[in-house]
């Protein structure tokens, strides 16, 4: 099944692992974003890496992960929804140019200051939850390199990602150890951990990008007990509308908007993630002001 996340428990062992596959999802975004090869392959790897973090945690909402680069990427930004809804997208700086061959670090940490920011955002109308934020300096030469300090840093939980992406698909494999239990293992098998970073070490991009996930599975792991115990569906989704974005010009403020009418007739606004444009005349705009009772900046629901 393409579209997918499946996870495994590797049995005896204090292992647990995930696989994902985005193609048509992956291929959403390509569509929606011209994008040079190796950023575009760098934004399908955080992808994956992003499908594979929400499904590690237990929450309802969103996962954002973005890296805020000083090269001639500004910002990648990826965002999964506890429902395998999916969106990504980059901001390139104008007039970068980009190698064939350049690193992530070249793209985002030219000069030493790329941040790595991991946002967990609680699904809009939940009373009383607040978003949690952790940031860190980039670290790293790969994505995969990056997350994983990462979740040694904050999470504290020896975690492994293996990912690969091209213009048809973005793939990754987690390992993760899982937590012993009042100091022992929570297997007797001590050396699985090991075993599996090993076996996992063997795989290439091509593979990764060829194969289906139940047979990429097979081949790293043929001689291991897996015990596949969910797997859950991924699709492209924005979460833009005309609404959110009536409640950003409010947050401008009517002078702000008034400015921009006076200036341009309308106000055009293309969502970043999927392009979609919404358009603001003078009596949409007067409107935004005038019927809403609400103070601008309060929530409204959609
Ligand atoms: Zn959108």
């Amino acid at each position: 099944m393409s579209d997918s996340l499946l996870r495994f428990l590797v049995r005896g062992a204090s292992v647990r692992g995930e696989i994902v596959t985005l193609d048509q999802a992956w291929r959403e975004v390509v569509a929606r974003h011209a994008l040079p090869a190796p950023v575009r392959d760098r934004l399908g790897e955080l992808s994956a890496a992003a499908a594979l973090l929400a499904a590690t945690l237990k929450f309802d909402g969103s996962l954002v992960l973005q890296i805020h680069g000083d090269g001639p990427v500004a910002l990648f930004v990826v965002e999964c929804q506890s429902d395998g809804g999916y969106r990504a997208t980059v901001k390139l700086r104008e007039g970068a140019t980009i190698d064939d061959d350049a690193s992530l670090s070249a793209l985002v940490d030219a000069q030493g200051r790329g941040r790595f920011v991991v946002t967990l955002d609680p699904r809009d109308g939940v009373a009383g939850r607040q978003a949690w934020q952790g940031i860190v300096p980039f670290e790293g030469e790969t994505v995969a390199a990056a997350l994983e300090r990462y979740m040694q840093r904050s999470e504290q939980i020896p975690t492994r990602l293996w990912l690969a992406a091209d213009g048809e698909r973005a793939v990754g494999l987690l390992l993760q150890r899982l937590p012993d239990r009042g100091g022992q293992p929570a297997a007797a098998d001590t050396d699985g951990w090991n075993r599996m970073q090993r076996l996992a070490d063997t795989v290439t991009a091509r593979e990764m990008l060829a194969l289906p996930p139940e047979q990429l599975l097979r081949r790293l792991f043929w001689q291991e007990s897996l015990y596949a115990f969910d797997e859950r569906a991924c699709r492209f989704a924005c979460r833009c509308s005309r609404g959110k974005v009536g409640d950003m010009l409010k947050l401008l403020g009517s002078d702000e908007v008034e400015a921009i009418l006076a200036e341009r007739g309308d106000i055009d606004v293309h969502c970043e993630y999927c392009n979609q444009a919404y358009r603001f005349d003078a009596v949409d705009s007067i409107a935004l002001f005038h019927d809403a009772p609400a103070a601008p900046g309060s929530q409204a629901q959609h």
